[in-house]
Formats: C-alpha cells, structure tokens, sequence
C-alpha cells in the first residue's frame, strides 16, 4: 500500500478502493503463497491499459468546448474489458482507477466470463440540451471507437449516461467502424439491447438484500427503506421494493432530498420516472404535486446528510461514492438499521464500513450488491453472440438466480475464511481468487 500511495498519492478514491480489498486480503495470502509469488496482487493494482483523450465540440452557441475522455482497461484476465462509462463533472483518472477496480471484483462474482474496465468523462451533462449531448458522444465516440470492440473492450451507461447517450454512442460506433456488434450494453430493445438491462441494477440489489434479509428469517414486508438518488438504480430499486411489500420513503438528488413518510407508491414513481428520464428535472418538484412530503437541500456547511437520520428499517445508498460517512453511519444505527446495500458504488466510506462491521448491520457492498447490472449487461453480451432476444421471464430469473448465487458466494467465503457474516471479505475473497487463480493459469502477463 506504501509503494502505491507513493505511485498515486492525488488518487484518493482508488487507494481507498485497493486499501479495502487489501485488507480482506491478508488471510488469503498467508494460505496461498503462490499469489505472493506470483505478485498477484502487485499486478492487479496497475491497469492493463488507460488511455486518456481530449474531446472537442461545439456546443448550441457555437462555442468550442474541450473535455477530458478516458477508458481504463483494468483486468482482462475473465474476459474482455467490462464496465460503464461515467459523464460527470467530478469525473477524474482516481474515481475511474477505483471504479475500475471494483469492477474486476464484481465482474468475477458475477460468475459471467468478463473482465474490469471504465470510463467516462469530465463532461456535465446536466442543463444541456439534446443536442449539445448527441454532438458531445459523437466527438467522444470518434476517439474510443479504435480501442473498443465486441470482444475487446464493452462499455455501458453509469452516472451521466443513460438509454439516450448509449443510443448516441451506438450510433456513431456503428458508423464510423461500419459494424453492427455488441460493443456497448445497455442498447435500447429494438436494436439489440435486453429485456431487464434498465432494471438490473436496482432489482438486482434488492434481490440482494432479500437474501440477506432471509438469513435472519425476515422479508421486506413491512420495512421502511431508505433510498438515496434518483435516477436508474434508485428508481427500479424503489419498484421492486414496492412489489416486495415494503415501503420507500426518501429519494434524493445532488439539490436535496424529499421525505414522503406515506411512502413512494407506483404511481408517484412514475411521476418521478418521467420527472427525471423525461423532463430531466430536479428532486424538489415532487413536494408540489404530492402532499405530505418535504424536501430539504443540501447544506455542505453540515458534515452529515439528515436523510440517513431518518428513522428506518433499510438504507439502499443508490447516488454516489462516499455519500456516507462515519456521521451518518452513526446515525443510522443509532435508529436501529437492519440492513445497508449499496446500489451505488462505494457510497459508504471506510470509517463507515468498519462501524457497520463493527455493529453487526447486515451491510452488502456494491461490487456484490449492485452486480446485477453488469451481469444483465453480460447477458446482453451473450445475446448479441447468438444474435437472438431471451423473454423478459427469462432474463429476471437468470438474474435472481445469479444475485442468490453472488450471495452464496460472498457469505461460504467469508465463513470459510473465519468472518462469518461479513459480506466485504466474502466479496474481496471470492471475486479475487477467481481472477488471481486465471492470472497464474495465463502466466505474467
Ligand atoms: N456501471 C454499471 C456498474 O457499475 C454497469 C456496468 C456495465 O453494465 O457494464 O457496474
């Protein structure tokens, strides 16, 4: 860890991410020397490749704009290069080192032969028209497309990038490559995207918290739950809460967040859908049309967000990295929390992590949790091979399957490993040893 804080000392977010997995770590190197040996894990810290590019366009006043492209291809050891692509203004080469890290862990625990990558950009797609957004992917697109590939490198939507920008995207891939292929997932059904790809990551990480839940013979049934965000992932978590009986009372966005203690029911959930995949706007509007709800802004004069003080059954962090701190944590299990899955990637920070552990909260990091995002996207992959459509059926039941077996995995190897109930080791443990066990099989590459 010294010698890569020494290599990275501006990536925060990445040291954290390795520290995490490091930590997990130690039991497993004392039992298997050979990875030592083999420097596993000094090789698996350093990406296979990054490539960093510039992205010029004009925006709807003529203006040139430049912003900073980049695709990190991490592990390769599973399969090609597999993971998302992030428009977003915080988006620097240490937020993708450690989404893409993460990514080779979650990819693995998939139990679906695809390797770690991400990408994205510093472009803020926030306030800026249709246009604007289709002539920005269009530049970004006419740079990556030469590194990418169906069996290469597959990248997909996360925070900034939706149905719309992977369509974009798509569009000019095929046009400049002149090939129809699977090189990005999360494509609209009609031309060759899944059945359950939008929903994957938030059913997937209820899914999730249902097994975890039924450990300690509970159910949903019942529970108040707490979601942040507001877009992909809070919005089909927040569904299949509701399906599964229990009851979501908080939503947020980057402007604040809005408490609704009567609940988000289907209806008010299509409101919010067309609120934010349609008109695209902010959070506090829900106050205006439902009666009995608040919202309360962020203040970052506070070192703690109140919407994690609200007392509940279940909190599903689902906006961003980091978006809980050890004040928050304290907060949430101060009014009795059962349970923390994480819908987002790494949103809770390492002082948090360790009182979850530490209080016995069942607590499902996101590289298990929010899995089933990526595996749909694996399965979209698949789909395009065999250029053929599974029924939406179909494609839940491989997901719920695959979310039971990720819990399996996590929890048999943080039991056989002496932390029993510990889904972070069971995470680190189970996703490392697949891809480390396939580095010595392919030799030192
Ligand atoms: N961005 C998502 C994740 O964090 C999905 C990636 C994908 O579908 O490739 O896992």
């Amino acid at each position: 860890m010294a010698e890569l804080q020494a290599k990275n000392p501006d990536q925060p977010e990445f040291l954290q991410a390795v520290q995490e997995v490091v930590n997990s770590l130690a039991v497993v190197l004392k039992k298997r020397p050979e990875y030592r040996r083999a420097k596993v894990l000094e090789r698996m810290v350093v990406p296979e490749r990054v490539i960093m590019f510039r992205v010029p366009w004009v925006d709807g006043k003529g203006e040139t704009q430049v912003n900073q492209g980049y695709r990190v291809e991490f592990s390769s050891s599973l399969g090609p290069y597999k993971g998302g692509l992030r428009f977003h203004p915080s988006v620097n080469l240490s937020i993708l080192k450690f989404l893409g890290f993460e990514q080779i862990f979650k990819n693995s625990l998939t139990t679906l032969p695809i390797g770690g990558g991400k990408g994205g950009s510093d472009f803020d797609p926030k306030g800026k028209s249709n246009q604007e957004v289709m002539t920005f992917c269009k530049s970004f697109m006419s740079e990556l497309f030469r590194h990418i590939g169906h069996n290469t490198d597959i990248p997909a939507g996360d925070i900034g990038v939706g149905g719309r920008e992977i369509g974009y995207l798509f569009g000019q891939y095929k046009r400049i490559a002149n090939q129809f292929t699977g090189v990005l997932t999360g494509k609209g059904f009609n031309w060759g995207g899944s059945h359950i790809r939008p929903e994957a990551t938030g059913f997937g990480t209820a899914y999730f918290a249902a097994a975890m839940l039924e450990t300690q013979g509970q159910t949903f049934e019942g529970k108040t739950c707490l979601v942040s965000g507001a877009g992909n992932v809070a919005q089909y978590i927040t569904e299949k809460i509701i399906e599964l009986g229990g009851k979501v009372v908080t939503l947020s966005d980057s402007s604040g967040f809005i408490h609704d203690p009567d609940g988000v029911d289907r209806q008010k959930l299509n409101w919010i859908m067309d609120l934010k995949n349609v008109r695209r706007g902010r959070i506090e509007e829900y106050t205006e049309s439902f009666k009995g709800s608040s919202f309360t802004g962020t203040d970052p004069t506070l070192r703690y967000n109140p919407m994690w003080d609200i007392q509940a059954d279940c909190a599903f962090p689902c906006a961003t990295q980091n978006e809980i701190n050890d004040k928050d944590a304290k907060h949430l299990i101060k009014n009795g929390i059962k349970i923390v899955a994480e819908g987002a990637n790494m949103p809770s920070s390492s002082e948090a992590v360790d009182l979850f552990l530490e209080h016995h909260i069942l607590y499902g990091p996101g590289k298990a949790a929010n899995a089933g995002g990526v595996a749909v996207s694996a399965l979209e992959m698949a789909q395009n091979s065999a250029r053929f459509h599974w029924p939406r059926e179909e494609v839940d039941r491989r997901l719920q399957q695959i979310m039971r077996q990720i819990h399996e995995t996590c929890s048999q190897a943080a039991e056989s490993y002496g932390t029993p109930g510990n889904y972070v080791n069971g995470a680190n443990i189970a996703g490392f040893s697949k891809v480390a066990d396939a580095m010595i099989d392919q030799g030192v590459v």
